[in-house]
């Protein structure tokens, strides 16, 4: 599956802001109903609908990508920021002429929206039959059911437990070569900002054992990379008796086996040297160095780690509730680099103008990102999000105008950085993993270095897939161009 966010090649602040969103794709094993799936947001969302599209095949249904032959349309939606949630209400709009002349589809929304707007969805938005929050796709066969004969449903149960181990995702866009394993579910941190602890709910592991049973099956069938996802990874802890973390952590003394995030990596890592092992989203409060070593021991284990640091200045990150401040964090990336030298890829999410923000504080996550060199980042304007902690407890003071200014000023800096840490890379050998014909031409490739940095070469006999050694020749601020040494 592509990556799916955009990278560096961000440029504007309300390109910053915009949505991207993936489809599902044509499948026909005879099955009688159709289902189109639109997700938003980030890969946690992508990795979901493949779960609701494995519920949903096994309930007769076969994945469409075109929404008019539907019988069920979902939107997986996003509610991170307020233009994630509009984009949504416009795309209903739009559902809305097709449900006219198709008054038996079922239209759903699901996710974070779905969680957060509940029953309320339902009067608000007409068209809309099934509300189905994040803990709750396993009754999705159910609600459908039941909106065919006419009756709307919500489910917005949060589960204390729900990782839906023992489903097989339907892979969906899927590049045969990359796919997305979701370790846990749920958040227990209360960034300020942040709607995900109220729309995900408390945070579960899932059982290590289907984990690496998922990432064998993607091994056996060609795949040659996973991405461990979850909201917070290195917060990952597993035992027999125990998946919830609040309860495991008071169970501790209880408890017969504890895996924690690093014996994951490495039980992934171990399943075979031609599977890269890539992870996100670490939170600089959580990454061990037992984590870091552990990449270091495997050279399958990309060295590349999403190290949000949100803000560079220690007050706004206070009232962020980020629990660790500038000197915490500048001394985790100076342990990465000595663990896993210069060359370790390291990306950041990034937030413009949050609450009584000033010009210094703003200053300091520029010097921030000029200490750290980050690759790329995914950058953002403050959204005020209805019942956060901020929304509760800041004025959402920095006006607009400021917040998109800041935001610029922070682009414009990391697409610098980007070139100037791509030009580091410049005559070096790499390994990069081809994941398909590039988009500008059909005689090049397109693959992927360790640090996740995508390098363009000729084609020659090579394919998806391949692991092919290339010297990079030359770079853009987004990309690494290279030529074959073998
Ligand atoms: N769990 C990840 C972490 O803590 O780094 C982040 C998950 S969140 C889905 C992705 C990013 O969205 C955050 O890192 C943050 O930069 C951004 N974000 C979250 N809430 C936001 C808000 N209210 N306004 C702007 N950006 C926000
Ligand atoms: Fe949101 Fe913070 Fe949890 Fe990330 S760690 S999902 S930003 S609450």
């Amino acid at each position: 599956m592509e990556n799916i966010i955009k990278d560096i090649d961000i440029i504007s602040a309300e390109e910053a802001q915009a949505c991207d969103y993936k489809t599902t794709e044509d499948e026909n094993t005879g099955k009688s109903k159709k289902l189109y799936i639109e997700s938003y947001g980030c890969q946690m969302n992508f990795s979901d609908s493949e779960i609701v599209a494995s519920i949903m095949k096994e309930n007769g249904f076969d994945t469409t990508s075109d929404f008019e032959q539907a019988d069920v349309i979902f939107l997986n939606t996003c509610s991170i920021r307020e233009k994630a949630e509009l984009t949504v209400r416009k795309r209903l709009s739009q559902f809305n002429a097709i449900k006219r002349n198709k008054p038996e589809m079922t239209i759903g929304v699901l996710g974070c929206m779905a969680e957060r707007l509940k029953e309320k969805l339902l009067e608000e938005e007409q068209i809309v039959d099934v509300v189905v929050g994040p803990d709750a796709y396993r009754d999705l066969p159910n609600l459908v059911a039941t909106a065919e004969d006419g009756n709307k449903g919500v489910n917005t149960f949060l589960s204390r437990e729900e990782t839906y181990a023992d489903i097989s995702p339907v892979r969906l866009n899927s590049n045969g070569v990359s796919a997305f394993i979701s370790i846990m579910r749920g958040c227990d941190n209360m960034c300020s900002f942040c709607v995900v602890p109220f729309t995900r709910g408390r945070e579960r592991s899932r059982d290590p054992h289907s984990i690496v049973r998922e990432a064998q099956d993607l091994f056996d069938k060609g795949f040659k990379e996973v991405t461990l996802l979850g909201q917070n990874v290195d917060s990952y802890k597993w035992s027999p008796e125990e998946n919830n973390k609040a309860r495991l952590n008071k169970k501790e003394g209880e408890v017969t086996e504890v895996v924690n995030f690093a014996n994951l990596l490495e039980m992934v890592a171990l399943i075979s040297p031609q599977l890269r092992v890539r992870f996100s989203t670490s939170h600089p409060k959580d990454i061990t160095d037992e984590v870091l070593y552990t990449m270091k021991k495997y050279d399958n284990i990309c060295k590349y780690i999403h190290l949000p640091v949100q803000s560079g200045n220690s007050r706004i990150l206070e009232l962020m509730n980020r629990t660790y401040d500038r000197e915490w964090y500048l001394e985790r990336v100076a342990k990465i680099r000595e663990i896993l030298g210069e060359e370790c890829g390291i990306s950041s999410d990034m937030i413009a103008g949050f609450c009584t923000e000033t010009e210094e504080e703003h200053q300091e996550t520029l010097t921030m990102m000029d200490i750290v060199k980050y690759d790329f980042s995914y950058m953002f304007y403050y959204s005020e999000r209805p019942g956060t902690l901020a929304a509760k407890k800041y004025k959402d003071d920095i006006p607009l105008d400021v917040k998109k200014r800041r935001l610029n000023e922070i682009i414009d800096k990391q697409n610098k950085l980007s070139e100037e840490r791509n030009k580091l890379d410049i005559g070096k050998v790499q390994e990069i993993l081809i994941e398909g014909e590039s988009k500008r031409s059909n005689e090049q490739l397109k693959g992927r270095n360790s640090a996740n940095k995508v390098v363009i070469i000729d084609k020659g006999n090579f394919k998806k897939g391949d692991y092919v050694t290339v010297k990079i020749t030359d770079c853009t601020p987004a990309t690494l161009f290279g030529e074959i040494v073998s």
